[in-house]
């Protein structure tokens, strides 16, 4: 985009607080870490339950932001030069430039929404259009409040046809999305059971969503569900035009058995990449829409079998000569490269980024001056080394170079995996983003590690929304340290920790001082909190600026001495106090000692805390409120002595949930973020973090006279078909959960385990589950079956069963 600040001013309504600098804007901006190009950027602070983007207004200023739109006073003189441009609310400040920029252009948009498939149609009909338009759509799933003025924001002249999702969950909010796309042709892909939460009835849902067509000429939709039909059937006569499809005869497309297709006077025949009713559904719904766009039909079916499978997923995996890999070979634009470049930019545990970058498909502007963009993106988020493959990008590499950028070029990916043993990879972390046609699948399995088809998938989308979930209970100014300690209860270490750290957390904890010396080599610069430091880690500790927790006279005097030794004074420490736990912590009787060496110690104490032994349970909430009493007299005691602020925090997940006036200063947020309703009240959102998943080595067809595994434990009373899977009690699968006590899921269905299980496999009875192969995947936790629910099984809790997965399952992370 390209408007001036006056221009913004116009078009949002806003009133000047102050006119500063006249600034040409070309990016919005919304989430602040993500600044990239100062000068003419925009910055809307927008308020969220979790954050007020005001906060981070000076911030920004100082790193050269002049222009923002914000919706509560402030004393410009703090800010000169600024344009301060004042509205009511900034995101519907930012939705009405959305809509008015979207009322400058006239090419087709086509709209879609529904329950399922919206992302998936989205990038179909890109892949399928690519060469008959010039098309911008929604970067990723890009369909919210904020999304889908930020997609729409993206039409540019050169732009032939536009594709844009939207998403809603709760009434009145598509109405705001109608009013940015103003689609001209709509899509209904579904109407599903997800995300009902926000509507009394699957009616009123259907409805609100539909209001997404207002403007539209055309509606496609599939006609053979019940409820959709009869609402379009209740529809005026001169509304759109209804293009349905559908295996009855009035249906504008009609598919007939075998994927026969006809439409008007022409019949022909689909081949379907796919199997799954999904991914049928989603492809008829292209189908249509293409012959709606006028493309003929001698063209769509080979079209058709080259569609790809859709992953919106950035994916970080381990690498080869420990590096970390980003896997986003799947499109390449300048807006999806900007979301990977980001999601590089917030892990830290390597000073060196790499990205290996193909062609850039047409996108209207001339190669030059996009090249030169994707030079100054790169530079921006620090990439010291770009490997270019293609002819085009390979015309292009005096930006990258101008930018400092080490280049090296290659013609296409096959030139690149001949020459790969050559290229040096070392303790990087490498981004590989290229268009489809390039296949970079191949690259990215020469980096991978290989793995042992067992892995623990690790959704950061999931992740992020607990922590807000969380922070959302807090009250103004209570800050959050988030428990790292047993690698992230069992979920990573410093991919976690880097993701925390970009989010905003105040401090991590861990247990031992080798964890912490982990995460600092890592990058992770936020402050760190051990809680059960031992004197052979002092120097560790110190060397990397960690702040240990000290629970007893003797360790006090200990560490002091230690630090008086080497000089330093002012040392950052914890005291933990012994309120009823019974674990750690100095009691009642030391304070005395503790109050009269505290002041000639050497340290600094940043915070005084206790941990609550049951905030789980109403029962011992009486237990828990006397614990608090004990907690506070000690941090009177110690305020006596320490005359400086210090933090003071008692509270663990359940005691979050259950009781907001124990907040103190700060709060200890452990199992929550993983996404466990560890209070058990079920009114937070928490979505589970980790997926344990495993494959099918082999399958078996057995009858009543065999039997499975060691000591013939499995027995067979029928014909049976017993799947072999991957994972094993070295691998933190139970053996508690042998002999039918534990289930997997395969294809959906919940399958026993047989016999008992073995170090590195495990037997499940998966007789009358259908259509299930030798390689298939299987769910072990995760989804569906909950981790606690795995537990419960194995008569543990989820803590254990996480936390006890063991390192040789790899972790992959990724984000939506
Ligand atoms: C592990 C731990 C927590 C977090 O407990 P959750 O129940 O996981 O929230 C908090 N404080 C201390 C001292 C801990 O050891």
């Amino acid at each position: 985009m390209n408007y001036t600040i006056a221009d913004i001013a116009t078009l949002t309504g806003a009133s000047w607080l102050q006119q500063g600098d006249p600034v040409t804007i070309n990016h919005l901006l919304t989430d602040s870490r993500k600044l990239l190009f100062a000068d003419s950027s925009i910055f809307f602070a927008i308020r969220t339950s979790s954050r007020d983007g005001h906060q981070f207004i000076n911030r920004l200023y100082a790193q050269g932001v002049r222009s923002f739109v914000i919706s509560q006073s402030m004393d410009p003189t703090l800010l000169p030069g600024a344009n301060l441009l004042l509205v009511d609310d900034t995101l519907e400040a930012l939705q009405q430039l959305a809509s008015r920029h979207r009322m400058r252009f006239s090419i087709p948009v086509i709209g879609i929404t529904g329950s399922n498939g919206k992302t998936i149609v989205k990038e179909w009909l890109n892949q399928l259009l690519e060469n008959d338009f010039r098309i911008v759509r929604s970067p990723r799933s890009y369909n919210s409040q904020l999304g889908v003025p930020l997609s729409v924001c993206l039409m540019d002249p050169v732009h032939e046809l536009a594709i844009f999702e939207a998403g809603i969950s709760r009434p009145g909010e598509m109405n705001r999305l109608a009013a940015i796309i103003q689609p001209t042709i709509g899509i209904f892909t579904n109407l599903g059971l997800a995300h009902s939460e926000g509507f009394r009835s699957q009616q009123e849902k259907l409805e609100e969503k539909w209001k997404l067509f207002d403007s539209c000429s055309t509606i496609i939709y599939h006609k053979d569900g019940g409820i959709i039909d009869k609402w379009v059937a209740t529809l005026r006569d001169n509304g759109p035009e209804i293009f349905s499809w559908g295996t009855t005869e009035e249906c504008a497309m009609q598919v007939l058995p075998d994927f026969r297709i006809r439409y008007r006077n022409t019949e022909f025949q689909l081949r379907m990449p796919f199997t799954d009713e999904a991914s049928i559904e989603n492809t008829l719904h292209c189908v249509a829409c293409l012959l709606y766009l006028g493309i003929p039909e001698t063209l769509i079916p080979e079209r058709i079998v080259q569609l790809k499978p859709v992953s919106m997923r950035l994916e970080l995996k381990e690498g080869i000569h420990h590096c970390s890999v980003i896997n986003d070979s799947y499109s390449a634009d300048i807006s999806s490269l900007t979301i990977a470049l980001d999601f590089l930019s917030q892990q830290q545990q390597h000073l060196r980024k790499t990205v290996i970058l193909s062609d850039i498909p047409e996108t209207g502007l001339s190669a030059a001056r996009l090249y030169e963009k994707v030079a100054s993106l790169l530079h921006r988020h620090g990439i010291q080394r770009l490997l270019a493959i293609g002819p085009v990008i390979s015309e292009h590499l005096h930006y990258f170079e101008e930018k400092g950028i080490h280049t090296r070029k290659f013609i296409s990916t096959d030139a690149f995996v001949n020459r790969f043993d050559e290229i040096p990879f070392q303790e990087e972390t490498i981004l590989v983003k290229g268009a489809r046609r390039f296949g970079f699948e191949t690259i990215t399995a020469l980096l991978e590690m290989q793995e042992h088809q067992t892995v623990l998938e690790i959704n950061l989308n999931a992740l992020l929304n607990n922590l807000r979930q969380y922070q959302q209970l807090l009250s103004p100014g209570i800050r959050l340290m988030a428990m790292v300690k047993a690698f992230s209860y069992g979920t990573g270490s410093f991919e976690i920790a880097n993701l925390l750290q970009f989010h905003g957390v105040d401090y991590l904890a861990v247990a031992y001082t080798d964890e912490g010396v982990a995460l600092r080599r890592a990058g992770i610069h936020l402050p760190i909190m051990v809680m059960n430091a031992a004197p052979s880690g002092f120097a560790a500790l110190l060397e990397h600026n960690l702040e240990p927790v000290l629970y007893s006279l003797p360790l006090f005097r200990q560490f002091g001495q230690y630090i008086r030794q080497e000089g330093l004074n002012s040392y950052p420490v914890h005291l933990e106090m012994e309120t009823g736990m019974n674990r750690l912590g100095f009691a009642t009787g030391d304070l005395p000692e503790l109050t009269r060496l505290l002041p000639v110690s050497g340290f600094k104490v940043q915070s005084v805390f206790s941990h609550l032994a049951a905030s789980e349970d109403p029962a011992h909430d009486d237990f828990s409120r006397h614990q608090v009493r004990l907690f506070e007299q000690a941090c009177l005691s110690i305020a006596t002595v320490v005359h400086y602020p210090f933090l003071r925090h008692i509270e663990n997940t359940a005691a979050i949930q259950r009781k907001p006036g124990w907040q103190f200063d700060m709060v200890r947020l452990g199992i929550g973020l993983y996404g466990i309703d560890s209070a058990g009240t079920g009114d937070l959102h928490l979505m589970e973090v980790a997926t344990l998943k495993t494959t099918i080595a082999q399958i078996k067809t057995l009858g009543p006279e065999d039997t499975v595994g060691y000591g013939r434990r499995g027995r067979i009373d029928r014909p049976s078909r017993i799947a072999t899977v991957r994972i094993g009690y070295a691998d933190g699968y139970p053996r508690s959960l042998g002999n039918g006590r534990g289930r997997m899921l395969v294809a959906g269905k919940e399958a026993p385990v047989i016999g008992s299980i073995c170090m590195d496999m495990t037997m499940l009875d998966i007789t009358g589950i259908g259509n299930v192969n030798e390689g298939d995947e299987v769910i072990v936790f995760g989804g569906e079956l909950t981790v606690s629910r795995v537990a419960e099984w194995a008569a543990t809790i989820a803590y254990e069963m996480l936390t006890g997965i063991s390192q040789r399952v790899k972790r992959i992370y990724y984000q939506d």
